[in-house]
């Protein structure tokens, strides 16, 4: 590592933030030291908030039939070799039963855009969730949908959603998706959640395909200014059903890099080792948590459907990815100094206004 680009390390720590050229240079100019300097720095300002604890959410897949046709997606609507399903709201509400049992204690619900998910039926489900279980939180991860719709879902008990914005780059975004979807409202949906007053989480792919240095410095500088709750990032990895499907799979170190700076960006942020990232490398999971990360999401939906929400390749839904084996996701943090909990896991600091 040069001068440079610890000048770089320090400022990103005391400022929390570069300006777009200085972003390029620290991805572009990284090496095997500055990854060690800055997953330092990461960790401890992480400790300094969260200690070594690490917050666990159960992931229903409550749907893979969408009406979206982004590139890289294996559930994609024009990906014909995709076996659809749907869970009605009592098979959720099953997984839900079990994840309580198993000690989640946050249910994160996600989904194609499938219509059948009226605000009604969400509104009925979320209600039934948080009358069972008072202390758990609920995420919904469900995509665009309209202010209103958002509304609703928040004013019957929603407390955080996800929703990635895929990349900061106009220019990118129109490469990886069709003509009907719209940077902008992507973008726009993420305010509006912010305003609601959930706990947003936006992010993106590392290594999609088309995207540069200058798109992830865009991306960081949007994190920077968004001021997400959380923030999703893991490899892109190719699905044989989509147009992607020969495009490099993105890597371990520049993801676990850059979860590190987002660290520093904004120490209290949720940040999971995703399951991409436990996909791609045996150990993805641990290597995402010594970078900075602090949340993992095990697999919570039935076992029937499982494989069939494959958003990429070989996607991981056995071992520690499934909530059933929440022991070993234990065992195994606490081998690298973790400690798993059974609690909400909220933001540091958030206030929840509702
Ligand atoms: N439909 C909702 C949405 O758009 O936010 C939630 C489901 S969507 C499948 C969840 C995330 O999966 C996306 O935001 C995207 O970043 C990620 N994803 C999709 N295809 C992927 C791939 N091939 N590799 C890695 N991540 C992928």
């Amino acid at each position: 590592m040069d001068g440079a680009t610890l000048k770089l390390i320090d400022k990103l720590e005391q400022q929390g933030g570069l300006t777009l050229d200085e972003y390029v240079n620290l991805i572009d100019w990284r090496d095997e030291d500055a990854a060690a300097e800055l997953a330092r720095r990461a960790v401890r300002i992480r400790k300094e908030i969260y200690g070594t604890d690490i917050y666990v959410r159960g992931l229903i897949e409550i749907s893979n039939i969408c009406k979206n046709d982004c590139y890289y997606c294996g559930i994609r609507r024009g990906n014909t070799g995709c076996d659809r399903y749907r869970l009605t709201p009592d098979e959720i509400m099953e997984c839900v039963g079990e994840g309580y049992k198993l000690g989640f204690r946050t249910f994160v619900m996600q989904g194609g855009e499938d219509a059948w998910y009226t605000d009604d039926r969400l509104c009925g489900i979320i209600n039934d969730i948080k009358e069972r279980h008072p202390d758990c939180a609920v995420t919904l991860s469900l995509g665009e949908r309209s202010a209103e719709s958002y509304r609703r879902l928040r004013d019957a008990g929603a407390d955080r959603y996800l929703l990635r914005h895929e990349t900061a780059d106009r220019a990118h975004y129109g490469r990886l998706h069709p003509a009907d979807m719209s940077f902008e409202h992507r973008m726009e949906c993420l305010t509006e959640l912010k305003k609601l007053g959930y706990q947003t989480g936006c992010g993106f792919m590392v290594g999609s395909p088309y995207q540069t240095t200058a798109c992830i410095a865009k991306d960081l500088r949007f994190i920077e200014e968004f001021k997400p709750h959380m923030c999703g990032i893991g490899p892109f990895i190719p699905h044989k059903g989509t147009p992607f499907r020969d495009m490099p799979t993105g890597t371990l170190e520049l993801t676990c890099f850059l979860l590190s700076v987002i660290r520093l960006i904004h120490p209290r942020v949720l940040l999971p080792a995703t399951t991409a990232l436990g996909t791609i490398h045996p150990e993805g999971r641990e290597l995402g948590i010594l970078a900075g990360a602090n949340v993992v999401m095990p697999n919570l939906s039935p076992a029937a459907v499982r494989n069939k929400y494959e958003l990429y390749d070989n996607k991981l839904n056995t071992g520690c990815e499934s909530a059933q084996h929440l022991e070993d996701l234990k065992k195994r943090m606490e081998a690298i100094g973790y400690h798993v909990l059974s609690v909400r896991g909220d933001a540091a600091g958030f206030i929840n206004l509702r």
